[in-house]
């Protein structure tokens, strides 16, 4: 059997079990499906990632859609909207203490964890597989690809700490391991 139709499979079954997972979680019941989604982006992202429009495109939905979960997640107090400091029509999104909560109460979910526990070291070696999968789909594709900080080609680490070369800014300790909207690829030559 080839291999795309089997991995397709593997991949919508495990998203189903975890839609099914949140939907019959007894702390999830307030936020819709796609309201949770852009929470957990959110406690994600850096600093340079979490625009309205960087969830937009994380997620990959309308403007409308996200725009309207967002202003709902605002109005039941899960994240606040500040300006951006150096461009007034810039706003950033950061989650209140009570959404900060919910994820650490519920993520990762319990029954990833515990089937990750029992595959041991295999688990590991299965999040190299899917990290490959992720990049090979996404190498030549003009879409941001949302990497880990650390693995980013402008990521420097200096003596003073990690430093973006694309930005000229120091970064903070926590955020080479945040995703990143204008995260890049390595160059070949430098991988
Ligand atoms: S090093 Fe790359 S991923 Fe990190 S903040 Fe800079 S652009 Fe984003």
């Amino acid at each position: 059997m080839r291999a795309g139709p089997v991995l397709f499979d593997l991949l919508e079954r495990l998203s189903s079990l975890t839609r099914v997972w949140f939907r019959e979680h007894p702390l999830l019941t307030e936020l819709q499906p796609i309201q949770l989604s852009a929470l957990l982006y959110l406690s994600r992202c850096n600093r340079y990632s979490n625009t309205p429009l960087a969830v937009t495109e994380y997620l990959g939905l309308t403007k409308g859609t996200v725009s309207q979960s967002l202003k709902a997640l605002e109005l039941n107090g899960w994240l606040v909207k500040t300006q951006d400091a150096r461009d007034k029509r810039s706003v950033h999104l950061n989650l209140t203490p009570q959404a900060q909560a919910l994820l650490g109460a519920v993520m990762p979910p319990d029954f990833l964890q515990a089937a990750a526990q029992r595959m041991g070291t295999r688990a590991q070696d299965l999040e190299g597989l899917l990290l490959d999968l992720l990049r090979t789909i996404q190498q030549g594709s003009d879409v941001p690809s949302f990497g880990l900080c650390r693995t980013c080609r402008f990521h420097r680490t200096l003596p003073a700490g990690a430093f973006c070369e694309l930005t000229q800014e120091p970064l903070e300790v926590i955020e080479p391991d945040l995703i990143c909207r204008e995260h890049r690829m390595p160059d070949p030559v430098d991988a």
